[in-house]
């Protein structure tokens, strides 16, 4: 088995990675059995003369490699780049998206900087795996430098439509850049399907069977790779005895309350306030749940520092306050609103102790809450999952409520059905999510896509196998 070089924007502490998602655990367990290095940035800002050497931590035999970014590196290309450009045009949001050189050349620059620091790691029988949206250049950049091992490429947030990629200046360049990797995974057949109608509409691509694309000298092989979660585990927390005592507790604060949960960053691809406006549409249209429901909607502060993120907050607040004080009494708060983060086995406890999942993004990669909250229930009295048909989670998980976040009413009778549901239905539809999830979890993601990798033709042929 080849050794294993992951590359991502930031790097997992992998002797803590079980409370950080499934997926630091996924590609650790990937990293442990094959050994490799983890590279990425330190999450360390230095200004101009400090030192910006790489840090180097090893365990058994997995090394994790940090650098730290420039002060002009964090604000052009994570925060310009990555966060004001790519962020919103992937996200379909081309109304939020800015457009700067400045970003650019410091993205194209540190990726650059990022392919000088990693071949310094390389052995020839590696094989590389590079994920998400910051670091598209990034296998190009190893390509000049003379590395032919095989490189992959995963995206977590969705491929956007050709309409909307081809406003960003310089597309050609970005999406060129992508053949420069052996393989390329997106999360659902949208995304890949956009990604080959903008080929197909740039005319210098050659369609073969199996998904693989030709464009000149370069072989590339595209597939669907939807991300999982580490189902077991995250059902196990859930199920803790200190979640049971949660789960109770709750039950004994607002005894007969139906609780309907969200929980997300709060970012604007998430639909909170679509989300907010549609709990209160089904207080109008269905007012026996007044003082018998309330959405709780935990929304994790994120790049608080650009301008998007700021609106989409005070938008939210402002609903949740409107709401709270037309319809609040003495003994009910429709909306709770909790900003900030949640540690996991409570966050477990609230999915199941809550009746509905409410998941409403207007645009996803994948949403792995969706996915959370589905294991999280009791399997023999469940809750209901609310689901947005733009999250990529939908295109698996059709035994969901799936909505139109954009239609307010529609979410509210969602809600209404969910919550009047009768339980043999509410356990049929429980089941049949749950065994997806699980039959897709992160760890099948994982080896899917290297089994896929190391299977993929390439053109950059090692000299030792050629
Ligand atoms: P994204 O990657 O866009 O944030 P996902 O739904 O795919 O969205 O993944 C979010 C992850 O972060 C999930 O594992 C979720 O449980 C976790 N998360 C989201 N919001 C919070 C919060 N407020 N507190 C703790 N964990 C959160």
């Amino acid at each position: 088995m080849s050794r294993l070089v992951v590359a991502s924007n930031r790097v997992a502490d992998l002797s803590v990675a079980k409370q950080s998602g499934g997926l630091a655990v996924a590609v650790g367990e990937a990293l442990r059995q094959r050994g490799g290095v983890w590279f990425g940035w330190s999450g360390d800002v230095v200004e101009d003369g400090e030192p910006d050497v790489p840090t180097t931590t090893s365990l058994d035999n997995v090394t994790t490699v940090t650098v730290p970014l420039s002060r002009s590196e964090f604000e052009n290309y994570y925060h310009g780049f990555a966060n004001r450009t790519l962020w919103p045009v992937c996200h379909y949001r081309l109304d939020l998206a800015e457009f700067s050189n400045e970003f650019l050349e410091s993205y194209r620059h540190t990726n650059a900087r990022f392919a000088a620091e990693i071949e310094k790691l390389l052995l020839p029988d590696d094989i590389l795996w590079i994920h998400d949206f910051h670091l598209i250049p990034l296998g190009s950049e190893l390509r000049k430098r003379g590395v032919t091992q095989r490189i992959g490429f995963f995206l977590h947030i969705p491929f956007p439509p050709i309409e909307i990629l081809t406003a960003t200046p310089e597309h050609e360049w970005l999406i060129d850049s992508i053949f420069a990797y052996d393989l390329v995974g997106f999360q659902t057949q949208t995304d890949l399907n956009n990604f080959k109608r903008y080929l197909l509409q740039l005319g210098n691509t050659t369609f073969l069977p199996l998904d693989r694309l030709i464009c000149g000298d370069r072989e590339l092989t595209a597939g669907v790779f939807p991300v999982g979660i580490d189902a077991d585990h995250f059902a196990e927390v859930a199920h803790s005895p200190q979640s049971d005592r949660i789960v109770e507790s709750m039950k004994v604060r607002d005894p007969g309350l139906a609780l309907i949960i969200g929980v997300d960053r709060l970012d604007y691809s998430k639909g909170l306030p679509e989300r907010v406006r549609a709990f209160e549409r089904l207080l109008e249209l269905h007012p026996e749940w007044r003082n018998a429901a309330s959405l709780m909607q935990v929304a994790q502060p994120t790049r608080e520092d650009v301008d998007a993120y700021v609106d989409i907050r005070e938008e939210l607040e402002r609903l949740t306050g409107a709401i709270n004080g037309r319809y609040g009494n003495f003994d009910w708060t429709p909306v709770r609103y909790i900003n900030r983060s949640v540690e996991r086995d409570r966050l477990a406890a609230i999915f199941r102790a809550s009746r509905i999942g409410l998941v409403t993004p207007v645009r996803d990669g994948m949403n792995l809450v969706a996915k959370e909250y589905v294991v999280a229930q009791d399997p023999d009295d469940p809750g209901v999952l609310v689901l947005s048909k733009f999250a990529g989670a939908a295109e698996t998980l059709t035994e969901a409520l799936i909505v139109n976040p954009f239609d307010t009413d529609e979410v509210a009778e969602a809600l209404h059905a969910a919550l009047i549901m009768h339980q043999s239905e509410r356990k049929h539809r429980n089941y049949a999510l749950r065994t997806k999830i699980n039959n897709f979890d992160v760890f099948k993601w994982q080896k899917d896509f290297l089994t896929a990798l190391e299977h993929s033709r390439t053109s950059y042929l090692i000299p030792e196998r050629t």
